[in-house]
């Protein structure tokens, strides 16, 4: 009755969705987890209380609905973003992804498409499947890098309804320039294109990366997702949200379903806003152990990828397979992200990234 194998295509499923995967990174207990990159420092004493605190005061009041607008909390957002935005310009969801799915929700769908560019964050054609939206795979050069002129003239090719553009982009790491994102919002003009710039990893970025916040001014269909899940170190929270013109914002009302960010999301997201500088504070040192990473693998003579995020993509030299499996014999949980001789670690505690690349020293001595 409940064997996890049995096949669906028993189901009266969706002919779209016979014979797909749901999105699977393993969740195996290990002792150094680091493949969904979240930031693994625990949430600071400080913070714990907080939440604790205002989640307690919302107790007694689950008896009734939460803020359907969570008005305090898209102000409490726009205050920490900054750059003159105000609650109007600010919407959350039960994660960035749940952001994304609302997007394509109002600006996708059936007849319509999103393009992005690959490799890319692996949820985007499943976000377009579920919301049966067309996903275009664009490409990227040889290096994964993506120009302004390249990416452009994919838009133009293509004319999709939606962009989605990821800076810092998972797998790989690296931001992207602005001159990109200027160059797609432009070739989507003619076609009225939603440009989303997902800014999962923003806070990690490295000095001078720009965000696409500084773009907003005078752009209506650019929006740009932020989320609580990485730097903030709140994964378990869910709680995205995203900057764009007040129309974005409100074009939302129509798809996301009544009440969906709960009381006691809300209660989190504004303890934790309200204290961000102490949960901020283990950024500078995940960026640091970041760079330790990309130093050491280079010195193994690995070739890891410039990163802008919380995590390293590096070319493993053989089999990245035969290496995962190697490293999680030895303790060490990295993602295996399908791209052959590639392999992507978080950037976890000083103690974890100490494991991960003696693991890693380790192997390479005995293949
Ligand atoms: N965008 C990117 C690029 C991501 O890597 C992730 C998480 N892995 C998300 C969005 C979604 O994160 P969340 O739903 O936790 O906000």
């Amino acid at each position: 009755m409940n064997d996890p194998a049995a096949p669906l295509d028993s189901l009266p499923l969706r002919d779209d969705l016979r014979g797909m995967s749901p999105y699977g990174a393993p969740q195996l207990q290990v002792a150094v987890a680091l493949n969904t990159n979240e930031n693994t420092h625990p949430v600071p004493g400080e913070v714990v209380e907080a939440i604790t605190q205002r989640v307690h005061e919302t107790a007694a009041s689950l008896n009734r609905y939460p803020d359907r607008d969570f008005t305090d909390l898209r102000r409490a957002l726009a205050d920490y973003l900054g750059h003159g935005l105000t609650e109007d310009n600010l919407w959350a969801a039960n994660g960035s992804n749940e952001i994304l799915q609302q997007i394509l929700q109002a600006f996708g769908g059936p007849g319509r498409s999103v393009l992005s560019f690959v490799p890319t964050y692996s949820m985007y054609p499943l976000l377009a499947l579920g919301t049966g939206t067309e996903f275009i795979a664009g490409d990227r050069a040889e290096d994964f890098s993506l120009s302004a002129e390249s990416a452009s003239q994919q838009v133009r090719a293509h004319a999709p309804d939606v962009v989605f553009l990821c800076s810092p982009n998972n797998p790989t790491g690296t931001a992207l320039g602005l001159d990109v994102v200027r160059a797609v919002y432009e070739a989507g003009e003619a076609t009225n294109t939603v440009v989303v710039v997902d800014e999962a990893y923003a806070e990690f970025a490295r000095f001078g990366t720009p965000s696409a916040l500084t773009l907003l001014e005078g752009r209506p269909r650019l929006i740009v997702t932020r989320t609580m899940s990485k730097a903030f170190a709140l994964a378990g929270a869910r709680l995205g949200y995203f900057a764009a013109a007040r129309e974005v914002a409100d074009a939302m009302r129509l798809v996301r379903l009544p009440y969906h960010l709960s009381s006691v999301t809300q209660a989190t997201a504004l303890a934790a806003l309200a204290h961000h500088g102490t949960l901020l504070a283990t950024v500078e040192d995940v960026k640091m152990q970041r760079d330790r990473i990309v130093d050491e693998l280079k010195r193994m003579g690995l070739t890891p990828a410039e990163s802008d995020s919380n995590f390293v993509f590096f070319a493993c030299h053989g089999d990245a397979h035969e290496m995962w499996q190697a490293l999680l014999d030895r303790g060490v949980l990295v993602r295996d992200v399908g791209i052959p001789g590639h392999l992507r670690v978080t950037a976890g505690t000083e103690a974890e990234n100490t494991a991960f690349l003696e693991a890693v020293e380790d192997h390479l001595s005995v293949r």
